[in-house]
């Protein structure tokens, strides 16, 4: 049988490479895409080892004639949407850019999929943002109403909208999957779990006297991107298209994440280290984020596996392991 082609947009952040390990080891043939940089930043893809594995392609998710050459010339079997100004902090201070490439860029690529490759199945990479403080008795699912808090929700809103309408009106097979927090070792830099488990490995190396940090009480769903990035497969693989949320079920407080991450390196007493800066704080707040895996354990069998402590500690040991050149 020929081997199936996929495309991934993002592919340099951290989903990307884990969906490339998990599609190269399931024998997919995988083109990745990369906006033109003089020197582009292979590290997350290189951490996975999937580096060499990967066929790069140049282009630009706010270009859609660049998208428009890449899917005529490699016509996927899918697509995996991951590209994203994804900093929901960026999305005040930049909120045209997070629109042309969060909103604009979805219905470029939706385009050139119906044009060239319309047999294509397309995943799109929503968020658990889009519900904001809305819930139903505390949980967030496929039945609850949206009501973004931010700049970033605001433009995923119109991707997803989109990629419905997109399959409503052309039959293309597209899903989205509303994504909660989701974290590993390669995480960007600039999210909360990645700064503390960097400034708590710099602390207990000595490299670092404090971690200066927003509102340490909001409380997030966090689940392994590993985990996420095999729900994105197998929403593509189902015989119907729809849109299904991807989270774990349990929530927990950054002041959590601290005490976990903390505790990891020996260190009990991390009141002193951490300090509040307003400036970290946002416009507006989303307090608790808290997905219901049913639909996608039920459909799509799908379950997370690792635990919120795994989670921290792995990013943790990572980071220790990197600044000490190990
Ligand atoms: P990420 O680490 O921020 O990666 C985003 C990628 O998008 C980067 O590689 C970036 O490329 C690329 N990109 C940005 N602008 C682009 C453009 N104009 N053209 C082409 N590529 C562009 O994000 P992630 O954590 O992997 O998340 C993947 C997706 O899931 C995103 O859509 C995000 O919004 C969504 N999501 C993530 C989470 C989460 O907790 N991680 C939760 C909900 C939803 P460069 O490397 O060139 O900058």
């Amino acid at each position: 049988m020929a081997k199936k082609t996929a495309l991934i947009t993002g592919i340099l952040g951290q989903d990307g490479p884990y969906l490339a390990r998990l599609l190269l080891d399931k024998g997919y043939r995988v083109y990745g895409l990369i906006r033109r940089y003089s020197n582009p930043n292979f590290s997350n893809t290189d951490y996975l080892g999937v580096t060499s594995g990967i066929e790069f392609v140049t282009g630009d998710i706010t270009d859609e004639k660049s998208l428009m050459s890449i899917i005529k010339l490699i016509t996927p079997d899918e697509v995996y949407n991951l590209a994203a100004q994804s900093f929901v902090g960026v999305s005040w201070e930049q909120p045209k850019t997070t629109t042309e490439v969060n909103s604009l860029g979805v219905l470029y690529l939706l385009h050139a999929i119906r044009s060239a490759a319309p047999g294509a199945r397309l995943f799109q990479a929503s968020t658990g943002d889009l519900f904001g403080n809305n819930s139903v008795g505390g949980i967030q699912n496929e039945t609850v109403p949206f009501k973004p808090r931010s700049p970033y929700a605001v433009t995923k809103l119109y991707s997803y909208w989109m990629t419905v309408n997109f399959r409503e009106s052309y039959g293309m097979f597209c899903a989205n999957g509303i994504l909660f927090n989701h974290e590993s070792p390669i995480r960007g830099q600039e999210f909360v779990t990645r700064k503390i488990s960097t400034g708590a490995a710099k602390i207990k190396l000595g490299l670092a006297a404090e971690l200066i940090l927003g509102n340490i009480d909001t409380r997030r769903d966090w689940g392994f991107a590993g985990d996420y990035v095999e729900a994105m497969w197998l929403m593509l693989q189902h015989e119907r298209p729809d849109d299904y949320v991807i989270a774990t079920g349990e929530v927990h407080s950054i002041r959590e994440f601290l005490d976990t991450a903390f505790k990891r390196l020996g260190i009990d007493d991390w009141g002193g280290y951490v300090r509040y800066d307003s400036k970290f704080s946002r416009p507006t707040e989303v307090y608790t984020l808290l997905g219901s895996p049913e639909k996608a354990k039920k459909v799509l069998g799908w379950s997370p596996k690792l635990t919120f402590e795994a989670i921290v500690h792995m990013m943790v040991d990572a980071d220790i392991a990197r600044l000490s050149g190990c």
